[in-house]
Order: C-alpha cells, then structure tokens, then sequence
C-alpha cells in the first residue's frame, strides 16, 4: 500500500471538473484518504514548489498555483504514486495519452489541472506540507 499526494489545481477547479478528477482516480481502484479545499499563498506555493526553484518557470508557476483554490489529497492504493500519473497523463497535455485527465481537460504544459507526486521521497515531503497525521484516514 502506498500513499501520493494530488492537487486538482486552480484551473481544474475553475473548470468545475473536481468531482471528475476525483472519479477518475476511484473508478481506477484507488482511495481517497484525505481531501481537503485550500488557497495557497504565494509563499506557500513557493514552499511547495521549491525543488523547481531555479527552474525558469517558478515564478510563473508559483503565481498560477495561488491564483485561486485548489483540493489538496491523500491517494492511497497499491503503486498509488505510479498510477496516479498514469490515469494524469504527462506533463505537457500535447504528449499526454489519449483518456489521460491531461489530455482531456489541461490547456498547456503549465495549466496542466493536477499534480501527483513523482517519487516516494517527494510524496513524503508533500503529504505533511499538507495534512497532519489524524486528517489521513
Ligand atoms: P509534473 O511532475 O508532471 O507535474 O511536472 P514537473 O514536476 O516537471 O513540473 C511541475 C509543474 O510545473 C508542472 O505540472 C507544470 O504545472 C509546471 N511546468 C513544468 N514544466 C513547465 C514548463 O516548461 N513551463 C511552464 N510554464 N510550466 C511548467
């Protein structure tokens, strides 16, 4: 069992796509086992993006995330953290598979609706930036 953490970002959630998102995730056999709507600040957007701090897109991408709400969540299931990027599609909605939620919904490499964490490592880094201990049941 292993446990990831996803966002339905700012666009996702400004395209009333969350229960849509979410469905994708369940009907694949995952679990929700935490989930919650936030604003992210700047400086929190920061916080959570740092390892891309000396990307060219940080800024950019740190605005967009605390542009507006987003539904931060605990995704727990058997290779959790793999599929979840499955069933999200790549990065970039243009190479994203065909049925990927990115294909379907994102409108470029940066508005691209979700996130997932890429590793263990990462995912034990982004579950608590998010959740305590008693809010993942
Ligand atoms: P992910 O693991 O698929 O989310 O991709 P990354 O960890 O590489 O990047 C984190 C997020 O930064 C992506 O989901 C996009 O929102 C954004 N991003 C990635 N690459 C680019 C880029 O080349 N330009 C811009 N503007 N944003 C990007």
């Amino acid at each position: 069992m292993q446990r990831t953490l996803t966002i339905i970002k700012p666009d996702g959630v400004k395209k009333n796509i969350i229960g849509e998102v979410i469905s994708r995730f369940e009907r694949n056999g995952l679990r929700i086992a935490a989930l919650k709507k936030i604003k992210l600040s700047k400086d929190g957007a920061k916080g959570f993006y740092i390892v891309h701090k000396e990307r060219p897109f940080y800024e950019s991408l740190t605005d967009f995330m605390s542009e507006g709400p987003i539904v931060v969540m605990v995704i727990e299931g058997e290779n959790a953290i793999y599929r979840v990027r499955e069933i999200m599609g790549a990065t970039n909605p243009a190479d994203a598979q065909i049925g990927t939620i990115r294909k379907d919904f994102a409108d470029d490499i940066e508005r691209n609706i979700v996130h997932g964490s890429d590793k263990p490592e990462s995912a034990a880094f982004e579950i608590p930036y998010f959740f305590s201990q008693i809010e993942i049941l």
